[in-house]
């Protein structure tokens, strides 16, 4: 589990947020460094943007700290609340929330107006910013005459104008077409990289969050269940809820019979009688005679062709071609394997197949 870091730029210590009874946000921790990209991923209601709204000022907190540098920007137990004026952050919301009687050049200068830069100065800011996001040409059209896609990078080139020390974003992305979102996805990533400003991103949409963070924290109920890289947080996922809400996997319940060397043991699945022992890799608190979910992703389940064998025998249902692979269902039991395969060699509708799987990739993890 994550936990504040005294080298982290920004801090998050204990962070507690209630409404009413409820409580939003339940007691999370993390530091992240300077320059990096952290998305907060989960679904709706999971307390991401409460967590976001806590420090950006928009929201008091009810217990915790929040630091950024060397400002505390809030601390009820100190006494402490910087105002959101004072903490120097760019915000990028869903709505674009960018003036429609203004220009995008005036939208753009807006921030420098108000902290009273000379207006060369801001002229020559502006239209460094304007090139970064690729809206020179459209300097001088009225916002609202530009596509979605457009409003969004106008409404970035505002929050980085200044140069704040935080750039924070929620769901910035949610209200584009799906073409579009891809394209702004790698262009946020871009320009984040380029400016080096250290960012927060809120989305429920976790491919979103793999291609552009270079650290997720995986949320539910106000709490985190995972911190980690892309690459970890989708081949090593510690639970059943991260295994299931990033990507797709086949997910069993299952039993770790036992546990040989740190970190790798056996789990054993049963499906209509027939049980299965399968070696695996071990998560975080799964130890020998404890209750566990099998997780393995589907283009880790090889489907044996060649007549040889694997522990799993059971029946092609159906085998759909996608192009640069296949999407096969296996039928064992009640249970229907999802297996990717490749399009030259792929199991068939009707065909009985013989599964086999990778320790390495076959994960018992907690339920
Ligand atoms: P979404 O993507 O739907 O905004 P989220 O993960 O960002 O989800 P939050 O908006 O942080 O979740 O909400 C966390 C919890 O706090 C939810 O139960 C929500 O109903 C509640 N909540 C959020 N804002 C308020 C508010 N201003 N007043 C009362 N309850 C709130």
């Amino acid at each position: 589990m994550a936990s504040a870091n005294s080298d982290a730029y920004l801090e998050v210590d204990n962070l507690v947020k209630y409404f009413g009874d409820d409580k939003a946000v339940d007691g999370i921790s993390f530091g992240i460094p300077e320059g990096s990209f952290l998305t907060l991923l989960g679904p709706s209601g999971c307390g991401k943007t409460t967590t976001l709204m806590s420090i950006a000022g928009l929201h008091t907190i009810d217990g915790g700290r929040i630091k950024v540098g060397e400002t505390v920007f809030t601390s009820p137990k100190e006494g402490l609340f910087l105002p959101p004026e004072k903490r120097d952050i760019g915000m990028v919301f869903q709505s674009y929330a960018i003036w429609p009687h203004m220009t995008v050049a005036e939208n753009v200068a807006y921030p420098l107006e108000i902290r009273k830069w000379n207006q060369s100065d801001i002229d020559d800011r502006v239209a460094e910013v304007l090139k970064l996001v690729g809206l020179t040409d459209w300097a001088n059209s009225l916002a609202t005459n530009l596509s979605g896609g457009q409003q969004q990078r106008a409404s970035l080139a505002r929050a980085i104008v200044s140069s704040p020390s935080l750039l924070l974003f929620d769901e910035p992305l949610s209200n584009l077409d799906l073409k579009l979102r891809e394209t702004m996805r790698v262009e946020l990533k871009r320009i984040q990289a380029e400016v080096g400003i250290t960012s927060i991103y809120v989305t429920h949409d976790q491919s979103e969050a793999l291609v552009m963070s270079d650290e997720i924290i995986v949320m539910s109920k106000g709490k985190i269940e995972q911190r980690g890289g892309p690459v970890e947080i989708y081949s090593k996922p510690v639970n059943e809820y991260v295994s299931n809400f990033i990507g797709v996997a086949n997910l069993m319940k299952g039993k770790v019979i036992e546990a040989s060397e740190p970190g790798k043991g056996t789990v054993e699945v049963v499906q209509e009688g027939q049980k299965v022992l399968l070696p695996c890799r071990l998560g975080p608190g799964i130890g020998a005679g404890e209750d566990a979910v099998l997780s393995v992703r589907p283009e880790n389940v090889h489907a044996v062709l060649d007549g040889g064998e694997g522990p799993v025998t059971g029946e092609c249902t159906h085998a759909i071609f996608l192009g640069s692979y296949v999407d096969c269902r296996v039928k064992w039991g009640d249970f229907e394997w999802k297996v990717i395969s490749h399009p030259r060699n792929h199991p068939r509708a009707g065909d009985k197949v013989n599964l086999r799987f990778d320790s390495e990739h076959t994960l018992a993890v907690q339920p």
